[in-house]
């Protein structure tokens, strides 16, 4: 099949086509350059969405919540897209929730949008195509853009600067209770949830996180405006409205001051950043075989020092990267 020429698809996208949004989501991911100006195109539509980041660790009930979500989101009207991010295999989470879906009430339903993206061979946390992918969605007229990551670190710091608002799901039964501690990212949270809350397990779990709360642990940008911490269950249903109400309620917050702003500057600011990271690892890798191995060779012999070598190769590739 022939390939479709960018500006077809980018009405596509714009018009909210499923098939037109897989097709730019695979073209970024691939890295192409030619997607580049397709991306340009999208990203000036975009503004409108509210994106929400979903982390904790594996097992604490991330995909199960999300596809609850899905359904309460799309009940009330909403567009809603979902990118499950896996460090690890592009076909674990996020294809089991693509499944649960499908298999679900909302299948063929065209506002809903699901799409697992691998992050494992991807330097510098969320895979490159992650925040294009929002950026789609966005552009595509989707309401809700959730990013789901497994909490691990690095991609949770990303993940945060990239949404607007952060869920951080921690769930009984996993030996150590307050799992966003121990992977660092209990601060990060606007809104905290314990899921499997039919569990009789869960109380504890929840007793132990508001302690947390109010011990002033998790204080961070927070300290005027109470974290939330909901219960949650996919087998019973419970407190998936609230849920909702919670994510909506922040969002006017967000919206009632400068937070909103600032929350966008900050996405700029990181994207500006890993935009300037992709172009320089993408010269690097092709000049490998030219003016990297001729100061790779001088930096291995110790007849110049890193830094200085860092400094000359930016200095020569300089020109390709401006063109
Ligand atoms: P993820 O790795 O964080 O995405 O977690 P999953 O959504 O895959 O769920 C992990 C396990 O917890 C699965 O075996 C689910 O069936 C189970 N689970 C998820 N939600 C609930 C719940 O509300 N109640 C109970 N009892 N189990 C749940």
């Amino acid at each position: 099949m022939a390939p479709v020429a960018s500006e077809k698809l980018v009405k596509g996208v714009l018009d909210g086509q499923v098939s037109a949004i897989a097709r730019l989501i695979t073209r970024a991911e691939s890295g192409e350059e030619s997607s580049e100006a397709a991306l340009g195109e999208i990203y000036k539509r975009t503004g409108n969405a509210h994106i929400v980041g979903i982390t904790g660790v594996p097992g604490s009930g991330k995909s199960t919540l999300v596809a609850e979500l899905c359904k309460t989101i799309r009940a009330d009207g909403r567009k809603i897209g979902v990118i499950a991010v896996d460090p690890t295999s592009p076909f674990s989470g996020g294809a089991i929730l693509g499944d649960r879906i499908r298999m679900g009430e909302l299948g063929g339903d065209e506002g809903v949008f699901i799409r697992s993206m691998a992050t494992r061979g991807a330097l510098g946390g969320l895979s490159r195509a992650t925040l294009p992918a929002i950026d789609i969605l966005d552009a595509a007229g989707f309401d809700l853009i959730i990013i789901e990551t497994v909490g691990v670190g690095q991609d949770e710091v990303d993940v945060v600067r990239a949404a607007h608002t952060t869920v951080v799901v921690s769930a009984p039964g996993l030996g150590d209770d307050i799992q966003a501690i121990k992977a660092g990212i209990l601060e990060i949270a606007d809104i905290h949830v314990v899921s499997k809350c039919d569990r009789p397990d869960a109380n504890r779990t929840i007793t132990e996180l508001k302690t947390m709360l109010a011990l002033g642990i998790s204080l961070g940008d927070h300290a005027d405006r109470p974290i939330p911490v909901l219960a949650t269950s996919a087998a019973s249903g419970e407190g998936t409205d609230e849920l909702v109400e919670a994510i909506d309620d922040h969002l006017k917050w967000l919206k009632s001051g400068d937070e909103w702003q600032k929350r966008c500057y900050r996405t700029a600011e990181m994207r500006l950043l890993k935009a300037a990271e992709d172009i320089l690892r993408d010269k690097f890798e092709s000049n490998r075989d030219g003016k990297v191995q001729a100061l790779a060779k001088r930096l291995a012999a110790s007849e110049i020092a890193p830094q200085p070598a860092a400094r000359q190769l930016l200095d020569e590739v300089w020109k390709e990267i401006s063109l």
